[in-house]
């Protein structure tokens, strides 16, 4: 069998692995880098690549990997790689962060994507609230696939198990194939709601001796960075929501991506706790209603005392302001600013990043504003700026900063478990910095490099 890993070699994130295995060849995602233009587009303000383009401008600097029989005809209209009928059968999804998943509207529509269910549900629904990312991949062949179930490509087994992670329906995938099985993790944790989802995962690779075992292994380079050194499990952030929106001097301001749907369970049962409302925007309302078939426990909205759904630019007249339609509904009972202000010390408002203009309206002269967001945005390379911003704006209206948020990955304990149960004959660590670390806790470790070909 044969790997490359076009991302995810000494990386965190960007997980593209071609697998030549059985005369099949499949892709273990097809992610996009956190990186990508770094060094040709990252300092150009105003320059990317060309979409209109398709892939010509992504091809003059590396920046997809250019192999025939894999992306769409349209897509290459304008390059120099010639369209060929798929010489791929399958790209396989773990699950929908664009790390991941971000490059798979690329692929050609006739190649099947085996993708969760939830996962493509959820998919579809961002899509319709997200304006300027979208992951459309609903002219492509989709199959969706439910832990339990068995799919077979030519003669491989693929078993798809869940695992927990920060998004809901996260996957790994078991290979069955005549020249050895394959385990494939995508990204895992155990400290979420639902660490025996993972279990799963372990203990059905177990049942099948696995000889390479692909792992995740994003903390792996992290101990020296306290968040991480510090074991927070997803109650400890619900507690600490609690613990914070109780002795809010003010009203509480909450940021995070509520792609994280756990996080956005966590915070519901802290704010009912302490008694509070949660005031949010109509796209976060209706991701949660429309979530509830996969989550356990989240709460309904409708005639919910304890959320309102929040109307921003109150002061703007009708028809000047684009609503969508999914939003009508949910702003018919709404709350503006000025109900926010006369309620200060009861309001725990969610706020994306493109809603801290409320702020201007609500003034607020004290309070709390929870980061419930990885470090990374705020001290990862080129987020100094956005950090400062932030700052500022929190200075300016008297809030109190706090930040409050796990990971949604195992740490390094959990990943060692993980390997010694499954007990493969060989490690080849991905979305990771440390890959060599890996070396010291499994005697046979492949360190993989960028579109370097791996035989085993
Ligand atoms: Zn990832
Ligand atoms: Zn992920």
């Amino acid at each position: 069998m044969e790997f490359v890993f076009y991302g995810g070699a000494n990386e965190i994130g960007g997980n593209k692995i071609s697998l030549s295995v059985s005369k099949t060849n499949l892709f273990l995602d097809f992610g996009e880098p956190f990186d990508r233009g770094k060094g040709i587009y990252s300092g150009l303000e105003f320059v990317s690549p060309r979409d209109k383009l398709g892939l010509k401008d992504y091809f003059e600097f590396d920046l997809l990997p250019k192999l025939k029989g894999l992306y769409s005809k349209k897509i290459l209209t304008f390059t120099d790689l010639k369209y060929k009928k798929p010489e791929y059968d399958a790209i396989l999804i773990s699950h929908i962060h664009s790390d991941h998943f971000g490059d798979v509207s690329f692929i050609d529509n006739n190649i099947p994507i085996y993708i969760g269910y939830g996962a493509n549900k959820l998919n579809k629904l961002f899509n319709e609230i997200y304006y300027n990312y979208k992951i459309d991949i609903s002219e492509n062949k989709i199959i969706e696939v439910r832990t339990g179930e068995q799919y077979k490509i030519n003669n491989i087994k693929v078993i798809p198990i869940h695992t927990d992670h920060s998004i809901p329906g996260a996957y790994g995938y078991i290979l069955i194939t005549d020249e050895g099985n394959i385990a494939y993790t995508g990204d895992y944790r155990f400290h979420g709601f639902k660490p025996d989802m993972t279990y799963d995962f372990i203990k059905e690779s177990k049942k099948h001796k696995i000889k390479v075992l692909i792992t995740e292994g994003t903390r792996i380079k992290n101990e020296e960075d306290k968040i991480f050194k510090e074991q927070i499990t997803e109650a400890d952030v619900e507690n600490r929501f609690y613990e914070t929106i109780k002795n809010s001097d003010g009203i509480t301001f909450v940021q995070f991506s509520f792609r994280n749907i756990d996080r956005v369970r966590s915070l519901y049962n802290a704010v009912k706790k302490a008694g509070k409302v949660l005031v949010a925007s109509p796209g976060f309302l209706y991701t949660i209603d429309n979530a509830i078939e996969l989550i356990k426990d989240l709460p309904n909205i409708k005639n919910n005392p304890n959320i309102k759904t929040f109307k921003k630019n109150a002061d703007i007249p009708e028809g000047k302001t684009r609503i969508r339609e999914y939003a009508k509904e949910y702003l018919k009972k709404s709350v503006d600013y000025k109900w926010v202000k006369k309620n200060l010390k009861d309001v725990v408002m969610f706020l994306s990043v493109s809603e801290l203009s409320q702020m201007i309206d609500i003034k607020p002269q004290k309070g709390t504003f929870i980061f419930s967001m990885s470090e990374h945005y705020l001290e990862g390379d080129g987020n100094e700026e956005y950090k400062e911003c932030l700052e500022n704006w929190i200075k300016h209206f008297g809030l109190e900063f706090i930040q409050i948020h796990c990971s949604g990955h195992s740490d390094e304990k959990g990943i060692k478990e993980l390997i010694e149960a499954i007990e493969p004959e060989i490690v080849i660590p991905v979305h990771t910095e440390s890959a060599v670390r890996f070396k010291e806790f499994w005697e046979k470790v492949i360190v993989p490099e960028r579109g370097k070909s791996i035989m085993v």
